[in-house]
């Protein structure tokens, strides 16, 4: 019997491309850069599952292109925005995502952007490199103590709260804003639930972990960047379009706030002339906050376990979009 057809968007890590070869006919996309949207309707055509990634956008004319056998789309990452999700439960096709793996992975770096921003670590970096560290300087880079400094979350889940266990172990007065999370959550983890301009104004490190939205898009703008102390550091590892960019380059250049690190953009990639660019206060790095060997190779075999789950007609081991199966 011949082998479900199925197309990769990218070179995965190893452990999970070894699965899918041996559970399916797999076209793996070779390039650096994930296949440009008409290449991937061609591709999707006849295909019984699909992998992709997210920076491939899956829409309802994909979907369809792909024909009435599609029946897993497996995405490896946690955040779906790239996916329309109630296009592909309409049409019955279940959603696979990555949740869980990369929860400590991405907090380890949102803590590590919070201290190089905070530190101004890359910046120390550069000055030895361009031969300019002369003498030690009383005022040299000086930068924002983490420890016993006050930390907003903005979405306490999974990524959130991993935060703020790593915060605790600073000191640092932890503020929430999640209108999901109940103050006793919170409480366990030493964090005080908060509205979102209380937090904005107390805090000296905010920190974005929730999902793109229609309502999360942009919800640090012009007016909250203003609430912002001047002092305060930014870090972004949610997703790009949560912060307006244009409202982050005026708040940065003008001294409304003091710096942010981001693992995310938008656009993204960041085009090598964007005016955040040119900022010596703003950190920025290629989306690769869940970028550690275990967590990469975690993700991919989840993706490929989905794959298989769904190319059986089992029901996927996790799933963005429970409503597809009759008992949600
Ligand atoms: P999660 O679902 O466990 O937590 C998200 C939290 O955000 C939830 O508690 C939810 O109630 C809250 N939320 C939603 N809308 C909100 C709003 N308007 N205001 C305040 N809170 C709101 O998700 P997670 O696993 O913690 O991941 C969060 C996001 O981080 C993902 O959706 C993904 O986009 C992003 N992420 C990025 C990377 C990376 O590599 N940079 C890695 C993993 C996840």
């Amino acid at each position: 019997m011949s082998k479900p057809k199925v197309f990769v968007t990218r070179m995965l890590p190893e452990k999970g491309l070894d699965l899918i070869s041996t559970i399916a006919d797999a076209e793996v996309w070779q390039d650096e850069l994930s296949p440009p949207h008409d290449i991937l309707r061609q591709k999707v055509r006849g295909l019984d599952g699909l992998v992709c990634l997210l920076t491939d956008q899956i829409d309802a004319e994909l979907m369809d292109l792909a024909g009435e056998q599609l029946r897993v789309i497996s995405q490896m990452a946690v955040g779906f925005d790239n996916i329309d999700i109630s296009a592909a439960t309409k049409r019955g096709i279940p959603v696979g995502n990555t949740p869980g793996v990369l929860t400590e992975t991405t907090a380890d770096f949102a803590f590590a952007l919070m201290m190089a921003a905070g530190r101004r670590i890359v910046e120390g970096e550069r000055y030895v490199k361009a031969g300019k560290w002369k003498t030690w300087g009383p005022t040299l880079l000086m930068g924002h103590d983490i420890h016993h400094a006050t930390l907003g979350i903005i979405g306490f889940g999974r990524i959130g709260r991993a935060l703020a266990r790593r915060a605790q172990g600073f000191g640092m007065r932890i503020l929430f804003y999640d209108d999901q999370v109940t103050e006793i959550i919170g409480r366990e983890l030493g964090a005080e639930k908060s509205v979102l301009d209380d937090l904005l104004s107390e805090s000296d490190f905010v920190s974005l972990h929730v999902p793109l939205t229609g309502e999360t898009r942009h919800l640090i703008g012009e007016r909250e960047l203003q609430i912002m102390k001047n002092t305060a550091v930014l870090i972004n590892t949610s997703r790009g379009p949560v912060v307006d960019p244009e409202a982050l380059f005026n708040a940065l250049s003008g001294g409304e706030i003091s710096y942010a690190g981001l693992d995310v953009t938008d656009p993204e990639p960041i085009p090598e002339n964007h005016p955040l660019l040119s900022l010596q206060n703003c950190l920025i790095v290629p989306h690769i906050a869940s970028s550690s060997v275990a967590t990469r190779n975690k993700m991919a075999r989840m993706a490929a376990e989905n794959l298989e789950a769904g190319l059986k007609g089992e029901r996927l081991p996790y799933c963005a979009n429970v409503g597809v199966y009759q008992d949600g």
